[in-house]
């Protein structure tokens, strides 16, 4: 039995066709499976329609958030609840092509694989800007981190054993991309296309792209914080120069030429100070969020069997 899980956020307009189409083709194929859709605070008619979707069709299942977490937190919370032996993580917009589950669940069901990913082949319709913005993260991101998401995308199935794993993870600041590259197993990646969105517009705005960025590479490492050092160890090397230079012009009597330099270093330093700053405030910030301890997510309510038995809990693991 596979669990499709899907994170939906004002998806109202299309979300009933999309499950319906994947559900037939499911079908089609003879695969057991059965949906969790995550409401993630959807402020249109998403719910009316996933509700629509779990009294027509017995194998819908539904968590609604009690307001928008983000994608990620939707996906914690399928990932926290879902039953089944595998769960298949996918946009519920359909840009993750269904068409390729049957081959996902053949190369874990026969050919043992506890981990299969779609790697997008090309990135779909996206802006220049966007395709840099990606290129740049995903470069950064290897750089710092040593782990390879590069094309990887959420599109995902996981073995049960790997669902465990993942559940172990007491972090919060998660990412549902770089976690499932870090906690191993036999992993296949799978090439696709991207499809163009089934309908509506995307849900990202650029300032929770960079949110996301920012916190995915300072939860995976402190890279940044070397740098600072070496920053700092540069600035130092500097300075020793620049007073070498300083005392040979004071005695020299020329000290007064000096004047630009001092200037430049004050602002160079005053840059180095503020950069560094704000690199160890962003990593308190982070132990200050994990220390505070707060759930995820928190859930309105649930219904259906793809949840798992014990999950009359309306509040997540922590
Ligand atoms: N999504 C979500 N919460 C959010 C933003 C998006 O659950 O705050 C869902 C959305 O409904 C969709 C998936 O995440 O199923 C991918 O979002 P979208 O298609 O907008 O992103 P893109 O494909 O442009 O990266
Ligand atoms: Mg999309």
């Amino acid at each position: 039995m596979i669990t499709i899980l899907m994170p939906v956020y004002n998806e109202g307009e299309f979300i009933y066709q999309n499950v319906v189409s994947v559900d037939e083709l499911l079908k089609r194929e003879n695969i057991e499976h059965q949906f969790l859709l995550i409401d993630d605070g959807s402020r249109d008619s998403s719910w009316q329609e996933m509700s629509r979707l779990a009294d027509d069709r017995g194998n819908v299942s539904l968590i609604r958030l009690s307001r928008n977490f983000g994608k990620e937190a939707a996906l914690c919370a399928g990932l926290e609840n879902a039953a089944g032996d595998a769960v298949l993580v996918m946009d519920s917009d359909l840009q993750h092509p269904p068409e390729r589950i049957p081959e996902m669940v053949r190369l874990w069901r026969e050919e043992g694989y506890d981990v299969v990913e779609g790697v997008k082949s090309d990135r779909g319709k996206e802006s220049l800007a966007g395709k840099i913005a990606a290129l740049a993260f995903y470069r950064t991101f290897r750089k710092t981190t040593g782990i390879d998401i590069g094309v990887a995308s959420d599109f995902k199935l996981l073995d049960r054993s790997v669902v465990e794993a993942w559940k172990t993870l007491p972090e919060k600041n998660t990412f549902f991309r770089g976690l499932s590259a870090w906690v191993g197993y036999k992993r296949y990646a799978m090439p696709f296309e991207v499809a163009p969105r089934a309908g509506g517009e995307t849900k990202w705005t650029f300032k929770a792209l960079v949110k996301l960025a920012v916190n995915s590479i300072t939860a995976y490492t402190a890279a940044p914080l070397f740098l600072v050092f070496w920053l700092g160890v540069l600035m130092g090397i500097g300075a020793v120069v620049m007073t070498v230079q300083t005392l040979f012009m004071y005695f020299a009597h020329k000290a007064e030429t000096g004047f630009s330099t001092v200037i430049l270093l004050l602002l160079f330093i005053g840059s180095a100070v503020m950069i560094s700053l704000s690199i160890i405030g962003l990593y308190i910030a982070k132990i200050y969020d994990e220390v505070k301890g707060r759930p995820r997510y928190l859930i309105r309510s649930m219904r259906g069997k793809a949840v798992l038995d014990d999950d009359l809990v309306t509040l997540s693991r922590r």
